[in-house]
């Protein structure tokens, strides 16, 4: 009778443990299957590539693959090594959140194209892609960030424009909350990056690297950590009004 009992209580904790493990296996399926995806692309390369790829599947015109980018007037520090440091930052900030980070990029020796880095999102179905650049124009005096999104005009990107602008607006916000100075959010139907994308899309130029003050900024890790937070909690936002909708 003793046996019996013993035996009937260890088949009641196999089948007690193994519920509570299909519980779980449950739990973190769902919690995978939800993870929002960002797509981090740091601008630019260490080799310009001037060989010609199409601005938009159904066009003619031609842009190189991969533009030089800026140089800071001060610095003397190249746009496509502040890019990455930031676009590291936002990784880590992203990961300790719990999303799911693809990046375009790692390193600065590499050749991807603005087309393959809109593949590159495109193929991760990224939630929102988040292309990090600095800005540099001739007039020395000109500062601040500077967000653009893809057409709502052009065929290419009117899926993509009205959840792209959403964020844009988000990031705005929260980038002028903590003092950031924002020139605007500005359409553009001439970026190969945007115009490849099947995923909403936003640039981020942090600043101007023609602006010497701006230049030693942007190259301070302190102000990279800092414009990141903020683009960090403007996905967080974006997302939970996503979820609203849901
Ligand atoms: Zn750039």
């Amino acid at each position: 009778m003793k046996k019996l009992k013993l035996i009937s209580v260890v088949i009641l904790l196999f089948i007690l443990i193994n519920f509570n493990i299909s519980i779980v296996k449950a739990f973190e399926e769902e919690k995978n299957s939800n993870l929002f995806t960002i797509c981090i692309d740091a601008g630019h390369q260490k080799k310009a590539d001037s060989k010609l790829e199409a601005v938009s599947p159904n066009s003619d015109s031609k842009k190189p693959r991969v533009s030089q980018g800026t140089e800071g007037v001060g610095t003397k520090k190249a746009e496509y090594i502040v890019n990455l440091e930031a676009a590291f930052f936002l990784r880590e900030v992203l990961y300790n959140k719990g999303y799911n980070v693809v990046m375009t990029r790692e390193s600065h020796d590499v050749n991807i194209s603005n087309i393959e880095r809109a593949e590159i999102a495109n193929k991760a179905k990224a939630d929102m892609t988040i292309r990090i650049h600095c800005d540099s124009i001739r007039d020395s005096i000109k500062t601040g960030a500077t967000i653009l999104i893809p057409s709502s005009k052009s065929n290419n990107t009117k899926s993509i424009y009205e959840a792209s602008n959403k964020f844009a607006n988000i990031l705005k916000d929260n980038l002028k909350k903590e003092g950031i100075k924002v020139n605007g959010i500005f359409e553009r139907s001439d970026i190969t990056g945007f115009n490849w994308s099947k995923v909403p899309v936003v640039i981020l130029e942090m600043g101007f690297m023609s602006n010497y003050n701006e230049d030693k900024m942007l190259c301070d890790e302190n102000y990279q950590k800092k414009l990141m937070n903020i683009v960090a909690e403007s996905i967080d936002k974006y997302k939970e009004n996503e979820e609203l909708k849901m």
